[in-house]
């Protein structure tokens, strides 16, 4: 049942450290659930099927959306699709576990949308760089994606960064550790738990 229940929507340009948030934040207080979206982008060095992300064929995902197995869906940098698993939402969100969807512009947009319809109670947080120059270099040293995969990123970026004042809140990440504990205060402030 997602009835009242309260999730957090995490959206930030590529290169802001959505991910290196989540970890810190995870490690202070695990008890917080990120949800693992599935996408049909191919896995980079190091990540894990189920880990990261769950890594379907366009065939599979297409079958899953027709199955009506997504709350929503996007197409990211016009290159791969992603979407939230509904089950594993309903599942932790039931026995009141703090979750987090780490997703784009779109998807935070379409949750949005469909929060009244669920009877979701949605707080968007935007993860906002220190700088775009500092963007820029992040992306850059990320070093495992192609000129053409940045640049799709890097226009992504642009129109993510004019949407943040669609959001309820928005965290800089200049420090990892500070971005994390802000993000718990939003946490503790939703969930009625110690700061
Ligand atoms: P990356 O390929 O760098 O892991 O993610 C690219 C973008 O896809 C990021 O902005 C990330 O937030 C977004 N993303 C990841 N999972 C989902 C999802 O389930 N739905 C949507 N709409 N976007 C997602």
């Amino acid at each position: 049942m997602l009835r009242g229940g309260k999730l957090l929507v995490l959206t930030g340009p590529a290169g802001v450290g959505k991910g290196t948030v989540e970890v810190a934040l995870r490690k202070k207080h695990p008890e917080v659930w990120v949800s693992v979206s599935a996408t049909t982008r191919d896995p980079r060095p190091g990540e894990v099927n189920g880990v990261n992300y769950w890594f379907l064929s366009e065939e599979e995902f297409a079958d899953k959306e027709k199955a009506g197995e997504f709350l929503e869906t996007a197409l990211v940098h016009g290159l791969a699709h992603y979407g939230t698993l509904l089950q594993p939402l309903v599942d932790h969100m039931s026995v009141g576990t703090p979750t987090i969807l780490e997703i784009d512009l779109q998807g935070a947009r379409r949750v949005k949308e469909k929060a009244a319809e669920l009877g979701l109670e949605v707080v968007t947080v935007f993860i906002a760089p220190p700088s775009f120059d500092e963007l820029v270099r992040r992306l850059t040293n990320r070093g495992t994606e192609t000129e053409e995969q940045r640049k799709r990123r890097l226009e992504t970026a642009h129109v993510e960064l004019a949407a943040e004042h669609e959001f309820d809140v928005t965290i800089v990440n200049d420090d990892v550790n500070r971005a994390a504990d802000q993000l718990w205060d939003i946490i503790a402030k939703e969930y009625g738990k110690e700061a």
